[in-house]
């Protein structure tokens, strides 16, 4: 292959949730991009396996995710109009927890400074609008008709299919055994040959650590479990016509999250929303322990405790992986050091629902060194 064929405006490295939507945004642009991935598009070795991820805008983590938020619906709605899977279900969305607790004093707060429509409901109406619910006394509620879930396999797929049809080069089962960067641009090399490129986007998920650590930002990555359950009551009680998305704070500011039945699987889907246990960055990528008996009892006892009526039997559970950063929030920026790259990286178990929008700051930061979103609170330089 001539050398002018190796050569990229810009080449992203890893093309699961992130990099997928960072080659769409950059080959729609006319951009040439190269998305290098070591694994199959999608995969169930990272982070976006699962069939469902969670999408909301009443963000209690941070106000400021907010209008990130209102474009990440925006462009998932744009990339299912073109796509043959649906992508985004609005079944709405429940959260309860105590009226001190983060879930409901945050989603609040948001939903205040960003003028976002919801319903605030106290403990009686919670009983009587969400009888499959039973919450504690001292409990209220938060419900947006627009939260909902994403199928993350099938949007990254529609990601990578659409980048594809506008011009992107895309290799899966490609590792990048190596990069250099300088100030013309960056040296990749990867099993399938060496490549060079104006700019390089890493978007390495799990594999990020190393990168970060010459930054001097500690990333730790953890274990998670995800299990499927039978509904004891009927099941039509849970379909994603009749149930809403939920998040229920179980151990403030942590707690447990789970959605409504998918159209092409039984069972209701549960989950914990806390690091789990450590990983070692070499054991990252072959086959993450499956969850041991007693993890499972623990989601099937919340289950039981908060929708008696879903806590069948355990029809399927796996694991997966988060990518802390040092304070849960998420680090995107152009590299403190080297120009020509960008990183997307620490998403804490809570980036997917914004994959849509960070694909498209990082063909911003890529193409013009700059966007017009508000990204400040998520540079890796707030870390000294
Ligand atoms: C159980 C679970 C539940 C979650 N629930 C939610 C939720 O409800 N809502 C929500 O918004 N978020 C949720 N998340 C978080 C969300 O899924 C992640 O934040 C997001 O998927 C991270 O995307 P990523 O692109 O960083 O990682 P990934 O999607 O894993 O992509 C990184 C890619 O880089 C590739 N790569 C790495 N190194 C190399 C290399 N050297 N060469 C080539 N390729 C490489 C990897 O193979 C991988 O495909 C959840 C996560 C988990 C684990």
């Amino acid at each position: 292959m001539s050398a002018a064929n190796n050569h990229f405006d810009v080449i992203v490295l890893g093309v699961g949730s992130m990099g997928s939507a960072a080659c769409y945004h950059l080959a729609k642009r006319g951009i040439k991009v190269l998305g290098l991935e070591q694994f199959d598009i999608p995969h169930n070795q990272g982070s976006h396996h699962g069939k469902s991820r969670m999408i909301r805008k009443a963000y209690y983590e941070h106000p400021d995710y907010v209008p990130l938020l209102e474009r990440a619906y925006e462009l998932w709605d744009e990339l299912e109009a073109d796509a043959t899977e649906k992508i985004i279900y609005r079944t709405g969305g429940l959260y309860l927890g105590s009226s001190y607790g983060s879930i409901i004093t945050g989603s609040l707060e948001s939903a205040r400074k960003h003028g976002l429509p919801h319903r605030y409901l106290n403990h009686a109406e919670i009983c009587e609008q969400f009888p499959s619910f039973q919450v504690p006394e001292t409990f209220e509620g938060y419900f947006e008709s627009e939260g909902g879930f994403i199928r993350p396999e099938d949007a990254v797929q529609e990601h990578a299919h659409q980048a594809e049809k506008n011009g992107a080069r895309i290799l899966a089962s490609t590792p990048v055994l190596d990069w250099v960067s300088s100030p013309d641009g960056v040296e990749v090399k990867s099993s399938a040959g060496n490549f060079s490129a104006g700019q390089l986007i890493i978007c390495a998920g799990a594999w990020t650590g190393p990168i970060l650590r010459d930054l001097g930002i500690e990333l730790t990555v953890t274990r998670q479990v995800q299990a499927w359950f039978e509904p004891k009551d009927d099941p039509k009680k849970f379909t994603h016509e009749n149930f809403p998305c939920w998040f229920i704070e179980t151990d403030p500011p942590h707690g447990h999250y789970g959605f409504p039945t998918l159209p092409s699987q039984k069972g209701l889907k549960i989950a914990e929303h806390k690091p789990g246990e450590p990983i070692l960055a070499d054991q990252v990528g072959q086959a993450v322990d499956p969850p041991n008996q007693s993890e499972l009892d623990d989601l099937q006892r919340v289950l039981n405790t908060f929708i008696p009526g879903a806590a069948g039997q355990l029809l399927k559970s796996c694991t997966c992986l988060y990518t802390n950063s040092p304070d849960q929030h998420f680090i995107v920026g152009k590299h403190p050091e080297l120009d020509p790259v960008s990183l997307a990286a620490g998403f804490s178990g809570h980036g997917y629902k914004f994959a849509s929008v960070m694909g498209e700051i990082l063909a911003d930061l890529a193409t013009n060194g700059a966007t017009r979103h508000s990204i400040e609170f998520l540079s890796p330089k707030r870390f000294g």
